[in-house]
């Protein structure tokens, strides 16, 4: 990418030369869903749509930051002073790296910000998981605080968590941290270890944002979540990570509902270790049926599809036979699908479930090409 124009934007609102730049992806998550918080296995990647981030040191403890995403708009604080929230609502995700930060005890360089982006936002890539990496890969460049890649993700999660006040995992984060190009990243969420997974040459990712209104989200994810702990309490496992199916199908004192909802996170689990399996086979036909399974669990034991998503995998399936594969991708209740395909089948995806989800559905869906892309990077000029 040519960044000239990018740095000249730099240059015009600071009237200094950047002397660096940090980027860090979106993501999609490719099966693993509702795993994470039973300490299970998840399979995202990063995508090549990624936030970027100009920055200069500068000789105070200020920070001032702007993004070519909200013109006109800017943000400034001291991080020699306690972090509070500000105006801004994106401004505050900046804050909130730097809070946590100064939670964890670092010393913050004051610096000069601009952030660009092509990671569509609020559309389930993680645009604010990409936007924290980057944030806070320049303030481990600038403060040399020599942090890992998987330090940067969780003082990301814990920015989200503890400041933006949004309960979000970790795979966002360690993905948009850790990601590779042409790969997957097979993620262990219980002691966030990780695997990269070589993707099948050139396969297109491809995502589709149903544009259904979330509603109830929170309340229904907070919901499986007890009903995922009550599961495991009663199987006596110290989470779902641990049952099998056989201890799930014997077990007389789940509900139906708690049956419903362990088997699908211990199927899933198999799933995700399948699944690496075949992408190392560059097997698509399994991995189409293993993404259709996926999304029936999701459908009927985990109870999180609606009818947009359903029709959306319902129609890219049909489109895509075993050369590719399609599913409800992120926490359900709306949202989008991914599907994983030879780059020529894309435009018939395009050309044929669009306009069929729009008369059966009475919604428009927004499509992106994509491929796994590199995760965090921080570099000077
Ligand atoms: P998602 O992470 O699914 O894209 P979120 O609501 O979690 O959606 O995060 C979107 C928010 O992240 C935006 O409202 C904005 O505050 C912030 N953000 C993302 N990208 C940018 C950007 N390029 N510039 C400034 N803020 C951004
Ligand atoms: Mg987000």
């Amino acid at each position: 990418m040519d960044l000239k124009p990018f740095q000249e934007n730099f240059y015009e609102i600071y009237k200094v030369q950047a002397t660096g730049i940090a980027s860090a992806p979106g993501r999609v998550n490719l099966i693993g869903e509702h795993t994470d918080y039973n300490a299970g296995f998840v399979l995202p990647c990063a995508l090549n749509f990624k936030t970027q981030v100009l920055f200069r040191a500068r000789t105070d403890q200020r920070v001032t930051v702007r993004s070519l995403s909200y013109p006109g708009e800017s943000d400034q604080f001291d991080v020699s002073q306690p972090i509070v929230k500000g105006k801004s609502q994106w401004g505050n995700y900046v804050r909130a790296v730097a809070y946590v930060l100064q939670q964890a005890g670092h010393v913050l360089s004051g610096a000069d910000l601009l952030i660009d982006s092509d990671v569509p936002q609020g559309a389930g890539l993680s645009s604010s998981a990409a936007l924290e990496l980057a944030i806070g890969g320049v303030f481990n460049a600038l403060s040399q605080l020599n942090l890992s890649a998987t330090e940067l993700a969780l003082l990301g999660q814990r920015a989200e968590n503890e400041f933006m006040d949004c309960q979000c995992g970790i795979m966002d984060q360690l993905i948009s941290a850790k990601g590779a190009a042409d790969h997957a990243l097979l993620i262990d969420c219980q002691d966030l270890h990780t695997e990269l997974v070589p993707l099948p040459d050139d396969l297109a990712v491809v995502i589709i944002n149903s544009n259904y209104p979330r509603k109830l989200v929170d309340s229904e994810y907070n919901q499986r979540r007890a009903a995922c702990e009550a599961a495991a309490s009663k199987l006596g496992v110290a989470s779902l990570r641990h049952a099998t199916l056989e201890m799930v199908n014997a077990n007389t004192s789940l509900t139906a509902t708690e049956q419903k909802r362990a088997r699908h996170v211990v199927t899933e689990n198999a799933r995700v270790i399948d699944a690496v399996a075949a992408l190392k086979k560059a097997d698509l036909a399994a991995l189409s049926q293993l993404m259709a399974e996926s999304h029936q669990s999701l459908h009927l034991d985990y109870e999180v599809t609606v009818p947009a998503t359903d029709t959306l995998v319902r129609l890219s399936q049909a489109v895509l036979g075993n050369e590719g594969g399609a599913r409800m991708t992120g926490g359900g209740f709306g949202g989008a699908i991914v599907c994983i395909c030879l780059p020529e089948a894309v435009p018939r995806l395009r050309e044929q479930v669009l306009p069929a989800y729009t008369a059966q559905c009475g919604l428009s869906a927004d499509l992106y090409v994509c491929q796994a892309g590199q995760g965090l990077t921080v570099s000077y000029f």
